[in-house]
């Protein structure tokens, strides 16, 4: 039987990626619902190439009519991603990713998760009703991709520590003093992965790492003193596990996120031909660096913020999201933005969490503080 997806998210990159697979595999795959933010004129594509019969857009343009039958709107997205169906792909940049996954979750329907903010947001709250629900998350993160397929036949009681590994970013063996001039064309150069602009500056500052994290906390259970970083400057060791026993297993392969996405897609069935292998004739080097937390400061920021719990992660998440697109639009330095999200978390401690209201709360008393905060200067 065809795997009825449903697409959060269908015309960013993971979303196209999604796209690729699904349309190589038709067999496979029909795609039952689609949701972009605001791009018209790239879901009507997506519908057109996958005659969708469910569709919104959260954000539609002003003044553009939509076609008949389209939903506009955050309500009309979770409609689209609470219709029933065996795998929704959430891939929805930044916050606005919650409410529709908790629609899916709510259903009882799978979830690829692209949208870490899911897990950083609300992660105690979002795993618990998938539990009640028995929804299930399927990474699309290639870490924690990495992470799953290591687990996979293993006792979770003989984990020992799971290890992210990290490119380095755009900036890896940049001298930190002269980051307060790098632009955003700069920081958007990811030296391995092509990815969207969100992540790929969360790359370079490192919070993406951060953010994985907590992320990986909440997919697999682990403890935050279990879960280490490390850079791997070639990004073709994708995470690790390391086991009670002393074994470490890898996951390896070319970066391609075709591999995690059609995995999660097909529920763990892994798909003839996703990507090419890696050469291993020509892959000489894999190199592993200790993470030097004065370089990077944002990824013990973010450890920190999850061990502390209750909003202090939506409100990490948060900040990070307004300081990186006041960075994209130049106002706000590079050097700027791991300061700013440390300054706004000083100043939210002790905000509660527990509760999907006081997450949105935390959330949008964060985005005032930075727009204030940023606001206030007089620019660069
Ligand atoms: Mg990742």
């Amino acid at each position: 039987m065809k795997r009825r997806v449903v697409l959060l998210g269908a015309t960013g990159s993971i979303g196209s990626q999604a796209c690729d697979i699904i349309d190589r595999h038709p067999e496979r795959f029909e795609v039952i619902g689609a949701v972009a933010g605001s791009d018209i004129v790239a879901l009507s594509r997506v519908v057109e190439r996958f005659h969708v019969p469910h569709i919104a857009i959260v954000n539609p343009p002003n003044n553009v009519g939509l076609p008949a039958g389209w939903g506009s709107g955050l309500d009309a997205a979770c409609e689209v991603a609470a219709i029933d169906c065996e795998v929704v792909l959430c891939a929805i940049a930044g916050a606005a990713a919650l409410r529709p996954a908790l629609a899916a979750i709510d259903r009882g329907t799978d979830i690829a998760l692209a949208s870490k903010e899911v897990m950083v947001m609300a992660g105690g709250l979002v795993t618990a009703r998938a539990c009640a629900t028995g929804s299930c998350f399927w990474p699309v993160d290639s870490e924690h991709s990495a992470i799953w397929q290591c687990l996979r036949g293993e006792d979770p009681a003989n984990v020992a520590r799971l290890i992210l590994t990290a490119s380095g970013g755009a900036f890896r063996d940049r001298d930190p003093a002269t980051l307060g001039d790098v632009t955003p064309a700069e920081a958007l150069r990811h030296p391995n992965w092509s990815m969207g602009p969100k992540v790929t500056i969360d790359s370079a500052t490192m919070m993406n790492k951060g953010l994985e994290v907590i992320e990986a906390h909440f997919l697999f259970g682990t403890d935050y003193s279990k879960i280490d970083v490390v850079i791997h400057p070639q990004s073709l060791v994708h995470s690790m596990v390391e086991f009670c026993d002393g074994a470490t297993m890898s996951q390896m392969g070319i970066p391609d996120m075709h591999l995690p996405i059609a995995l999660a897609l097909a529920g763990g069935a892994r798909i003839d031909g996703t990507c090419g292998p890696v050469n291993w004739q020509n892959a000489a080097v894999c190199e592993f660096h200790g993470l030097d937390p004065h370089r990077f400061p944002a990824v013990d920021m973010a450890r920190r913020a999850g061990e502390v719990g209750g909003a202090a992660p939506a409100i990490l998440n948060a900040a990070n999201e307004v300081a990186v697109r006041a960075f994209l639009d130049r106002r706000l330095r590079f050097d700027e933005i791991v300061p700013m999200v440390a300054a706004t978390i000083d100043a939210g401690t002790g905000r509660p969490g527990a509760t999907l209201d006081e997450i949105f709360d935390a959330d949008a008393w964060a985005r005032q503080k930075v727009a204030t905060a940023i606001g206030a200067r007089s620019g660069y």
